[in-house]
């Protein structure tokens, strides 16, 4: 679950520093001369495993970040399906990635990814700050969560949360609403109905017909409301709804907001191949449809948008990048 006060700042606090030195020598100049054979677009749990990997492969290797290693992790509240780590707090859990990659050394540049020409033997990345190139790219710039656009700032961590894999087991016991836009939240209702006693899925469209058809004891799916603000105190209470110009309150001590995913790849357009929803598409090696441009973590389309997933992939691409150069 996010943090209520995190943001990256959380994530950020003993890396920013050294990222501002770092920013001083990644002026243009300096960087339009220098190759590597692995770059990593993106600091996350994803990218730092890819660096690792490739590192320990003896390769010339650099991650760019634009904001702060630790990517999502860094921000997370609890964390209790990480292997090895029964409960754990996102940025305890980031910083001990951040640890491993100054231990090895790797390169840090402080940089945000704006546009790539993959054309030639060595891929070009540009940024704002620099152009960097390559003989190997790694892509691990993750995703964002479509957001309600109410209030649910007020209550991350509070009981507001995007992912119900991740923190469905916090309501064991209680009642959760799912804001769903056209079904959209129907997959983690369904999920969530295994662990809490009851799901209220409050969705915008009309969903009389597919909630007869898909009956589930302890999920009631209310048609053609949209959602107005979260209430509660210290924690969420409750959603106050409108529903056909009339007020509607739903008591409940969580809120899943499930109105998708959005992977942040408009830059690989018409560049990699994607799926419908923007994800981009790999071979079991990471591989995408360019040679020697790999994706990884959750910007990837994969099965799974998770820390032990995003480093399986970052293992797989770290390694196979490497192979060759
Ligand atoms: C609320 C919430 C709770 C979660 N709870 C859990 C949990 O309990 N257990 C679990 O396993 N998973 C959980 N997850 C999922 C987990 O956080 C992700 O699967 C994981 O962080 C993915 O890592 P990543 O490296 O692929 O992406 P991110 O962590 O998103 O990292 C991507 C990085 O790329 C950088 N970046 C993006 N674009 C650019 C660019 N153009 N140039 C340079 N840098 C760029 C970003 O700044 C960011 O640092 C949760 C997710 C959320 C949102």
């Amino acid at each position: 679950m996010h943090k209520q006060d995190s943001g990256v700042g959380l994530g950020a606090v003993s890396f920013v520093g050294e990222m501002k030195n770092q920013s001083k020598v990644c002026e243009k100049e300096v960087f339009m001369e220098r190759n590597f054979d692995v770059l990593i677009v993106g600091g996350g749990v994803a990218g730092m495993s890819a660096g690792i990997y490739a590192k320990r492969s003896g390769k010339n290797v650099a991650i760019i970040e634009k904001m702060a290693l630790g990517g999502t992790v860094g921000t997370l509240n609890q964390i209790e399906n990480f292997p090895s780590q029964a409960s754990v707090d996102g940025f305890t859990l980031a910083q001990m990635f951040v640890e491993q990659v100054k231990k090895l050394e790797i390169e840090i540049i402080s940089d945000d990814i704006l546009s790539v020409e993959f054309g030639g033997d060595l891929k070009v990345l540009k940024g704002k700050k620099g152009d960097y190139r390559a003989k190997k790219v790694i892509i691990a710039t993750g995703i964002s969560y479509i957001e309600l656009g109410k209030n649910e700032e007020e209550f991350l961590g509070r009981g507001v949360s995007y992912c119900a894999t991740c923190d469905a087991n916090f309501f064991k016991g209680q009642t959760v609403c799912v804001v769903s836009r056209k079904g959209s939240g129907i997959a983690e209702a369904k999920y969530l109905s295994n662990i809490v006693k009851n799901v209220i899925v409050l969705d915008e469209g009309d969903m009389i017909v597919f909630a007869k058809a898909n009956k589930v004891q302890n999920i009631e799916v209310v048609s053609n409301v949209s959602v107005q603000k979260i209430f509660g105190k210290d924690a969420v209470e409750g959603v106050l709804c409108n529903q056909n110009g009339k007020e509607k309150k739903f008591v409940a001590s969580g809120v899943f907001v499930a109105l998708g995913r959005k992977p942040k790849t408009d830059i690989y357009r018409k560049k990699l191949d994607l799926d419908a929803q923007g994800f981009i598409k790999t071979n079991e090696n990471m591989e995408t449809s360019v040679s020697g441009v790999y994706a990884v973590g959750d910007v990837r389309a994969g099965v799974m948008k998770q820390i032990v997933t995003a480093c399986s992939d970052g293992a797989i691409a770290g390694k196979k990048a490497c192979e060759g150069v």
